[in-house]
């Protein structure tokens, strides 16, 4: 058995232990949902589907749908070009979707199928569209594959068909909850901008119950609406490394600017957000909003105490960390742990930055680590709390410290996609589940007589 317990890390350079990412066709897979009326379609065996949308469930709590090759031995060795074919017929006819997104699996990545060709090849019923991205998983993370998918909807999709641009923004939110993507419409909908949210779940992996099953649910950007985005004014991307490579894709073909934002976690990001909105349209921000804010800046002036000084470990997405670790920060804790799984010096970079402004400088910051190195850092320099997936709950349970469940996936508890951590609302649900944990613990820790003294 690994033990996880040396008062020395000796340096891995290879191979990975309890991964902090999964693999890039769960991130496509949850992209193509925000299309309406898609079906997106994994081109492998039925395992990975079956994965794929088995973890997008459990996350969302909600039906995902996806279809499959179900690539045999034969097609593994003769390559599955007839598979994907008669999948086009099957699935346009039994399910009528109006589009169908491909994503690849490692499989068909390795026998080197040519999806372009194929699908260029391929009977596709008039009216009806195929999109890909190709999304081999020994690279990169699902975030990876959220971004090419998102960037094969504007490869395949955007148009520029006016000869100005319309007063209208693109909006790519990154790989967020559905809770987060309303509430950044909520947001740029009171400052009366108009606006394309792509992808958009809403709708789609937060529907309500009706009694009737909908294999496509109300929710998705419409085709109409992908298309409009190459007549744009501007593009935000919501996350450099979720949503950059779409906007910039975007900006290319269709000549629409590109902006690329933090996602709009804690005060500063969401105040850089607004502020872009405003600056672009020349639009006010709205007394409601500018209260939400100082709601959220007095509730941590209020609380302050209950964070200042505290050890923070942070692991989990790129975009959603960075956020994170500057929202911590103004909240006066020490990150002291910060890890991605997925690959890119950048994010090194970045988290390090802040932490220097911040004047803390013996930080652990890794990009493309694992949770067993997470889990040495922590023996060795103990926190006060962790912030991540629901795969923090077994150092969070073997350290006995708490864990406060934040990103993609948390499997083991329920409302949080309807939720928003995103805006100054976000900010507040945020500063609550941190309150709470760290309080929760400080009570359980507490004497008999702390209690009497409080009561
Ligand atoms: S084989 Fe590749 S694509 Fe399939 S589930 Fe595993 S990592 Fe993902």
């Amino acid at each position: 058995m690994l033990d996880s317990t040396p008062k020395e890390i000796k340096k891995r350079s290879a191979g990975k232990i309890n991964p902090a990412k999964t693999c890039q066709p769960v991130g496509a897979m949850y992209a193509a949902l925000g299309i309406h009326n898609c079906l997106p379609h994994s081109h492998g065996s039925q395992g990975c589907c079956s994965f794929h949308r088995m973890h997008l469930t459990r996350h969302f709590r909600d039906p995902v749908q996806a279809s499959t090759s179900s690539f045999t031995e034969g097609s593994s060795v003769f390559g599955g070009g007839a598979n994907l074919k008669t999948a086009f017929k099957n699935v346009f006819a039994i399910y009528n979707p109006d589009i169908i997104a491909v994503h690849t699996t490692c499989l068909t990545e390795t026998i080197g199928d040519d999806i372009p060709n194929i699908i260029g090849s391929a009977e596709i019923p008039e009216g009806k569209l195929v999109i890909h991205a190709n999304t081999p998983s020994y690279q990169g993370s699902h975030i990876t594959g959220f971004s090419g998918m998102v960037k094969g909807m504007v490869q395949y999709l955007s148009e520029a068909t006016t000869e100005t641009k319309k007063n209208q923004v693109n909006i790519i939110p990154g790989f967020v909850n559905p809770g987060d993507m309303r509430e950044i419409k909520r947001l740029t909908k009171d400052m009366g901008i108009n606006f394309i949210m792509f992808p958009d779940t809403t709708g789609v992996v937060d529907t309500p119950i009706t009694g009737e099953y909908e294999m496509f649910p109300k929710g998705g950007t419409t085709l109409e609406q992908l298309k409009d985005t190459g007549n744009s004014k501007v593009t935000v991307a919501l996350g450099a490394w979720a949503s950059a490579d779409a906007a910039n894709q975007l900006e290319r073909k269709c000549k629409v600017p590109a902006l690329t934002l933090k996602t709009p976690i804690g005060v500063k990001a969401t105040d850089e957000f607004l502020m872009a909105l405003r600056g672009q349209f020349a639009a006010e921000i709205p007394y409601e909003i500018e209260e939400e804010r100082g709601q959220l800046v007095d509730i941590m002036t209020d609380t302050h105490f209950h964070f200042h000084g505290k050890k923070v470990a942070i692991f989990g997405d790129p975009d959603v960390v960075t956020v994170l670790t500057e929202f911590v920060l103004s909240l006066g804790m020490i990150p002291v742990h910060v890890l991605t799984g997925h690959p890119g010096s950048a994010f090194e970079k970045e988290i390090k930055a802040l932490l220097d402004e911040a004047g803390i400088e013996d930080a652990n910051v890794k990009a493309e680590g694992d949770l067993f190195e997470l889990h040495q850092w922590i023996k060795n320099q103990p926190v006060d709390l962790l912030i991540g997936t629901t795969y923090g709950k077994y150092i969070a349970r073997a350290e006995d410290i708490p864990l406060v469940r934040v990103g993609f996936p948390v499997l083991d508890r329920s409302v949080h996609s309807y939720l928003p951590i995103v805006g100054y609302k976000g900010g507040m649900r945020l500063v609550e589940m941190i309150s709470n944990a760290l309080l929760d613990r400080q009570d359980r820790d507490a004497k008999d007589e702390d209690f009497e003294l409080v009561m």
